[in-house]
């Protein structure tokens, strides 16, 4: 038989998937895959529950409801004052994922150059390589994650097409800075590249870290695509609605590939969606809030249990270092080794940082000693799991 596609074939599930398999089979508190365990705002399930029984169910428009692309034309004025043209500048996606794939495979020719960031949310390597990029990677380092400008810059040649940029930062929980954001718009106007800006925590940051598009910054109105997930902005992950905003020309070529991914998205969902996206001043603060006293909650939790806890400025995710509480309790300095260990001696569930590296021989290998806790969860559960772990460490 003839070989199947060798990026696809042999690789493993993702590391999302194998540890909520691995909790939902030994019963634990599943703090690893990142979503919340409260669904989003009732009225917008309402509305959506509304429009399937008496609203529209055939295909929407390719790009999305007119109604949607509005409201994310709007929320991109009110929140960032980026003027965007609904009719020509916003598509509509089945989650971030697609919105991530279209963006990559609508761009990149065979050979192009990509620059990405480690660690790295696990789809973007794959689906680079699958359309044809040559990846060049960079490293931000913990415990601030800062970017490197030289280590940037000689990440540039004139092959390179495009960087993702994630922004506020899966797992890293990293806001990047003004300051590193401007260098990086320097650099793509040099070598005239894109930026994928995967933005989908953008309305979960912290301690007054406000979320700043790169597409905001002098020059990047027409180099950046920028990418929102409505599971992330309204608590409805499975929902999978994403949305790309783009100047028209860079967005055409998405578009085409949208139209052949999956070409709409659920249209009751987006009539939901749109009517979230309006919502209130107070609802994004009290999203934001809401997560930042749980981001607390278990940052406490975690370090009383002999973890230690590396800032976060966003996102659903903390990062802690495990090597004294291994080193205490005799265990080898092995996130993955550790995230299994919990999951079947204490009952909680977390995912390996290692996961979010490139594993092949041209990269360096990926530190063992970080492991990604999720605090999208109600303080009750939070409580739960720092008490099961606080007995375990002992
Ligand atoms: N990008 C990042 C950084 C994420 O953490 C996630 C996971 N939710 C996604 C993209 C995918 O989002 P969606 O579920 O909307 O496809
Ligand atoms: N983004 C989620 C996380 O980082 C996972 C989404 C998925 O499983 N595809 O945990």
């Amino acid at each position: 038989m003839k070989v199947t596609n060798s990026i696809y074939t042999g690789m493993p599930t993702t590391i999302f998937e194998v540890m909520s398999q691995l909790a939902r089979e030994s019963g634990s508190i599943n703090l690893g895959q990142g979503f919340p365990d409260v669904d989003g705002p009732l009225d917008m399930r309402q509305k959506a529950a509304q429009e399937l029984l008496s609203g529209y169910n055939q295909y929407p428009p390719m790009l999305g409801l007119p109604i949607l692309r509005q409201a994310v034309a709007d929320a991109n004025k009110r929140f960032y004052g980026l003027d965007i043209d609904p009719d020509n500048e916003v598509v509509v996606t089945s989650g971030a994922t697609e919105a991530i794939s279209d963006c990559l495979t609508a761009l990149i020719e065979e050979g192009d150059e990509v620059i990405l960031i480690e660690p790295l949310y696990d789809c973007y390597l794959p689906l680079a390589k699958r359309a044809g990029a040559i990846v060049k990677s960079i490293r931000i380092v913990p415990p601030k994650w800062h970017l490197d400008h030289k280590a940037l810059e000689e990440a540039f040649s004139d092959k390179t097409k495009l960087i993702v940029l994630n922004d506020p930062h899966n797992p890293a929980g990293k806001v990047y800075s003004d300051d590193e954001k401007t260098f990086l718009a320097r650099l793509l106007q040099k070598y005239d590249a894109y930026a994928i800006c995967d933005e989908v925590y953008e309305h979960i940051t912290f301690d007054g870290h406000a979320h700043k598009p790169l597409m905001s910054f002098d020059g990047m109105r027409d180099r950046c695509l920028r990418i929102g997930s409505a599971g992330k902005t309204f608590s409805l992950t499975g929902w999978k609605i994403g949305y790309i905003t783009g100047s028209a020309t860079l967005l055409d070529p998405v578009a085409k590939a949208h139209q052949f991914s999956t070409f709409t998205t659920p249209p009751n969902l987006q009539v939901a969606i749109a009517h979230g996206l309006n919502k209130e001043e107070a609802y994004y603060q009290d999203l934001a809030s809401d997560l930042q006293a749980k981001r607390d909650h278990l940052a406490t939790g975690l370090r009383n249990a002999g973890l230690e806890v590396i800032d976060s400025q966003g996102s659903y995710f903390l990062t802690t270092d495990i090597t004294s509480l291994c080193e205490n309790k005799g265990l080898p300095v092995d996130d993955e080794a550790f995230c299994r260990t919990i999951t079947a001696q204490a009952g909680v569930t977390a995912v390996p940082v290692s996961a979010f590296y490139i594993e092949d021989q041209e990269h360096l290998p990926a530190p063992k000693q970080f492991v990604r806790f999720c605090f999208c969860k109600q303080i009750s559960v939070l409580d739960e799991a720092i008490g099961r772990l606080a007995k375990w460490a002992q």
